[in-house]
């Protein structure tokens, strides 16, 4: 297959084999589970669970409030101990409530399930409901409700393997361990949208997650083998970003402000296609991930199975603890990972690593200095922007200006910030220039549907006032009506007493 390039990137240390030595390991439940109801993009779930209720594992505790949300289950029997708002860690300043579960220190054998499907049978509507009945989220980070984006049809289902960012590996461990489920749940993924081809991309350097997904299709019957190609993509960061991954493997760029969905293709993570098929055929509701829980900062790094909702602080004793030099933690990976202030934070859906970075890695680090308009970060930016230009207008509080010179074309990759000899934080500039815009544009969503509401309640009162006044017209004139047909019977009463009296011989 003839691959491509994409303009800009990097070449970095994969430090992937850190944490894949042994294989997956399975995290123990710690004694709470604090599991939030926005482990996803869009509108976060309604808690249906209530303080002091016992919930049994794979219970639905956080019921979906549209198309553009998702259910949420209890990865683990025991009783709510709270239901309070806490931060989002990957929504800097953002806020949902959690569900508390005080963890029971006996477990069902398996999480509550829904009834198994047939996959080959089931309709692409039926797959779609389980997807969202499931509460499967895209697993590769960006967390969009999966049923949402099933919603149309497309040609081409690329599932992403290429795990660009440095140290993180679940994706890596989950390929060499369920590299069949992976290709399954993505052959399920492209009948539910019409699809008749399956790229499955995996980075050249992941040797061994290559070699089991090879295995994988050769595993699959003739009929599916003939719509699934595994591909080895260049290594070359970030080749897992959504829009690069497409041109590395069609040529075709998504065009400025479109989606995938605009050329008739649909990329989901290994994960994502995975946790789809298990909805389908063994009923599983989404309940745990794989998470890596690797660095320099970390004694054991691996990956594990995580029950959602863990707390980081867990995680990291399970491997091992921090070491002496242990300096920064980070959720998620080095280049697009968050900084965690402390490790009281609960891993989510689309939290993939745990990385602890040493004092040696963040030894460098040297403060801010003025652009120098080199024009370094423009050549490495893979969405082809200028981002010493986006600065200048961010700086300059012209937020419409960057938003027209492709703010949200950024997809925070974070190689502009490596290769600014000056330092720069560009990509927290532009998630900050970002998430200002999308308060704005709430905000002025919010102010329009007030006025919307505003204008309605005008009307529904000028109209209840006019339909009274019409009513009661009708009710004065029927009266009117009513009176003169009341006044006529009495004269013709009092005309008839009068001639009766005028003749006697007539019965009065
Ligand atoms: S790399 Fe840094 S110094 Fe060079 S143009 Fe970009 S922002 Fe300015
Ligand atoms: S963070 Fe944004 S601007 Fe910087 S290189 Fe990546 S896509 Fe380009």
């Amino acid at each position: 297959m003839r691959l491509h390039r994409f303009h800009g990137g990097l070449r970095l240390a994969g430090h992937k084999a850190e944490s894949t030595r042994d294989g997956l390991r399975t995290c123990t439940l710690p004694e709470c589970l604090q599991v939030s109801l926005l482990q996803h993009a869009g509108e976060a779930a309604l808690p249906c669970v209530a303080v002091g209720e016992v919930v049994v594992a794979g219970q639905r505790i956080g019921v979906a409030t549209g198309e553009f949300s998702a259910h949420v289950h209890a990865p683990a029997s025991g009783r709510v101990r709270s239901v309070s708002s806490r931060p989002v860690p990957h929504l800097p300043g953002v806020e949902a409530l959690h569900v508390g579960i005080a963890v029971d220190a006996i477990q069902p054998a398996a999480p509550l399930a829904l009834p198994a499907m047939d996959a080959a049978t089931a309709t692409p509507g039926e797959l779609r409901e389980r997807v969202r009945e499931a509460g499967i989220v895209g697993l590769g980070g960006a967390g969009f409700p999966t049923a949402e984006k099933l919603s149309a049809g497309r040609e081409l289902l690329v599932l992403n393997g290429a795990e660009c960012e440095p140290w993180m590996a679940c994706d890596d461990a989950l390929l060499r361990a369920h590299a069949g489920d992976v290709l399954r749940g993505g052959l399920l993924l492209a009948r539910a949208v019409g699809a008749t081809r399956v790229l499955l991309a995996i980075e050249d350097r992941m040797a061994e997650a290559l070699a089991a997904a090879h295995a994988a299709a050769t595993a699959l019957n003739d009929h599916e083998s003939s719509a699934v190609e595994v591909v080895a993509v260049p290594t070359r960061y970030p080749a897992g970003g959504e829009r690069q991954l497409i041109q590395v493997l069609t040529g075709r760029e998504v065009p400025r402000g479109g989606l995938p969905r605009d050329l008739g293709i649909l990329v989901h993570n290994v994960a994502t296609a995975r946790a789809a098929w298990r909805a389908v055929a063994l009923g599983e509701v989404l309940v745990s991930r794989i998470v890596s829980v690797t660095g320099r900062g970390v004694a054991d790094p691996a990956n594990y199975v995580v029950p959602l909702g863990t707390p980081v602080s867990h995680l990291v004793t399970q491997a091992g603890g921090y070491t002496p030099a242990a300096a920064r933690l980070l959720l998620g990976g080095p280049m697009m990972g968050q900084a965690l202030a402390h490790d009281e934070v609960p891993i989510g859906k689309t939290q993939g690593a745990v990385l602890v970075l040493s004092s040696d890695d963040v030894a460098d680090e040297r403060g801010e200095m003025p652009c120098i308009r080199c024009g370094d970060c423009a050549s490495a930016c893979p969405s082809r922007l200028q981002p010493q230009m986006l600065l200048w207008q961010l700086r300059a509080d012209r937020l419409d200006r960057a938003s027209d010179q492709g703010l949200f074309d950024c997809i925070e990759c974070g190689a502009c910030d490596l290769v600014c000899p000056s330092h720069i934080p560009l990509t927290a500039h532009f998630r900050h220039g970002k998430s200002t815009l999308r308060l704005r544009a709430l905000d002025a969503g919010r102010a329009q549907a007030a006025r919307e509401r505003h204008e309605s309640r005008q009307q529904r009162l000028e109209r209840e006032s006019r339909e009274r006044a019409e009513r009661d017209a009708r009710r004065a004139s029927a009266l009117d009506a009513s009176s003169d047909d009341a006044v006529a019977a009495a004269l013709a009463r009092a005309r008839a007493k009068r001639a009766a009296a005028a003749d006697p011989g007539t019965p009065p």
